[in-house]
C-alpha cells in the first residue's frame, strides 16, 4: 500500500473493536466472491484507467451513454473493430466504398455523416473540434449550454442524439440495405425537442423553485453543532471544520483541521468525529447536529456493520454519539451550513493545521452575523425536497 494511502486510512480513536480482516478491493471491506475468483486465477485486480468516465455525467438517455461507452472502449462492432478481432473479409464502408469503416468514420467522417453534420445547426465554436480525435470530439460537443445556431435547443442534446441516429442508420444500411434518410436532421431535431420537453425538463422547469433557507437556532437548553468536510479530488487536499453554538446563537467553540483522507465522505465523517469529541470535552449534554451530507448520516445512523476503510471513523462516531445524553442528527442544506463550510475550507487550504477556536475567527464574522439574524439564503430546490432549515 502506498504511504499516502496508509496515512489516509483513518484509525479508531474512541470505539473499541478488535482487529478484523477486511477484504481488499471491496469498498465495504466485506468478502466479494468475484474478487476472490480473480485472485484465484491470478487476474490483475487493478481496473485499467478509463479516461471516458465523464460520459456517465451526461444528461442524456441511458442507452446513449452505454453506446458512447462502447465507442470510447473501441468496442462498437464496426468493420474495422471486427477486423481487429480477426473477422476478416468484411470490406470497407458500404456508404463510401473503399474507405475503412472505423467508429469515427461512421459517426463523422463518412460522406453520409459529413452531410448530416453539415446540415445540422452546429455552433461555430464547435467547428474546430470536428478535426479532433474521437474522444475529445465527442466530449467537447457533449457538454455546455451553447444553443444550436438559430434553434431553440442546446447543441449537446442534438449532437448526442445525432451520434446515436447515425449508428442506427448505419445498421439499417448494413442489415436491411436501407438507404440513408435524407431527412435525418429533422428526425433528430424532433427527438431533441422530445428529450428536452418530456425527459430532461418534463414540467418545463416548474418542478424546481427557489427556496429561502436559513440557519435555525437550537431549542432552549440545546446546543447546535454544524460540521462539514472538504475534499478536493484534484489536489488531494482535505479539511474539516465545525462549530458549536448555543440556543441564542452564541459561539461556544469551533475547529478547523487539515486532514489526510481519500474521499469526501471520509472528510465528513472525520469532521463529525472531531465535532463530537469537542462537544464531549466541553460537557455538552443536548446537541443537535447538522451535516449537509446525507450519505454520512445514513452510514452512521444505520445498523450495518462497516468493515472497510471508513469503519474506524464510523465506529468512533457511533461510539461518541452514544456518550451524549441527548442528541439529534439531521441533514441540512449547504446554505444553512455556511459557517462549517468556511471552517472546513480553512482546514483544506493548509497542509498542516489544527486549531480549536474559543472565539470565532474573523473570517466567520459576516456568516455568523447572518445566521444570528436569521438571514435567508436562496437555494434552487426540486419540489420533492422536503425540509427547509
Ligand atoms: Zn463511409
Amino acid at each position: 500500500m502506498p504511504s499516502i494511502d496508509v496515512r489516509a486510512t483513518p484509525l479508531r480513536r474512541y470505539a473499541v473493536r478488535e482487529d478484523q480482516r477486511s477484504w481488499i478491493s471491496s469498498q465495504s471491506g466485506d468478502f466479494d466472491p468475484r474478487n476472490a475468483y480473480s485472485l484465484a486465477i491470478d487476474e490483475n485486480l487493478e481496473v485499467p484507467n478509463f479516461s471516458g468516465k465523464w460520459l456517465w455525467t451526461l444528461k442524456t438517455l441511458p442507452k446513449i451513454k452505454v453506446f458512447l461507452w462502447k465507442c470510447l472502449h473501441l468496442s462498437l462492432p464496426v468493420k474495422a473493430v471486427l477486423a481487429h478481432r480477426g473477422i476478416d473479409g468484411l470490406g470497407g464502408c458500404d456508404s463510401c466504398t473503399g474507405a475503412e469503416e472505423s467508429i469515427i468514420h461512421v459517426l463523422r467522417d463518412c460522406s453520409t455523416a459529413k452531410s448530416f453534420w453539415e446540415c445540422s445547426s452546429y455552433p461555430d465554436s464547435f467547428k474546430l473540434s470536428f478535426s479532433d480525435d474521437l474522444e475529445p470530439w465527442i466530449k467537447k460537443n457533449s457538454f455546455g449550454s451553447t444553443m444550436a445556431a438559430g434553434k431553440d435547443y442546446e447543441w449537446r442534446n442534438f449532437f448526442l442524439l445525432g451520434l446515436w441516429n447515425l449508428w442506427l442508420q448505419r445498421n439499417r444500411r448494413a442489415f436491411k440495405q436501407q438507404p440513408a434518410n435524407p431527412d435525418l436532421v429533422k428526425v433528430v431535431e424532433m427527438q431533441t425537442r422530445e428529450l428536452m420537453y418530456c425527459v430532461l425538463e418534463p414540467n418545463g422547469g416548474k418542478d424546481r423553485q427557489v427556496r429561502q433557507v436559513k440557519w435555525l437556532k437550537p431549542a432552549e437548553g440545546w446546543q447546535k453543532l454544524n460540521i462539514d468536510g472538504s475534499f478536493v479530488s484534484t489536489s488531494g487536499l482535505a479539511g474539516c471544520g465545525g462549530l458549536l453554538r448555543d440556543s441564542s446563537g452564541q459561539w461556544i467553540v469551533g475547529f478547523a483541521e487539515s486532514i489526510c483522507v481519500s474521499s469526501s465522505i471520509a472528510a465528513e465523517l472525520w469532521a463529525l468525529r472531531e465535532g463530537l469529541g469537542l462537544c464531549l470535552e466541553r460537557g455538552a449534554t443536548a446537541v443537535e447536529i447538522q451535516i449537509d451530507a446525507s450519505a454520512a448520516i445514513s452510514l452512521v445512523a444505520s445498523n450495518v456493520n462497516t468493515n472497510g476503510d471508513l469503519s474506524g471513523l464510523v465506529d468512533d462516531c457511533r461510539d461518541l454519539l452514544m456518550r451524549l445524553p441527548q442528541v439529534k442528527l439531521s441533514h441540512c442544506f449547504r446554505e444553512a451550513n455556511f459557517c462549517a463550510d468556511a471552517l472546513a475550507n480553512l482546514g483544506a487550504a493548509s497542509s498542516d493545521l489544527s486549531i480549536v477556536f474559543d472565539s470565532p475567527p474573523p473570517v466567520l464574522d459576516k456568516l455568523l452575523l447572518d445566521d444570528m439574524l436569521g438571514s435567508y439564503r436562496p437555494r434552487l430546490c426540486t419540489l420533492a425536497a422536503g425540509h427547509v432549515s
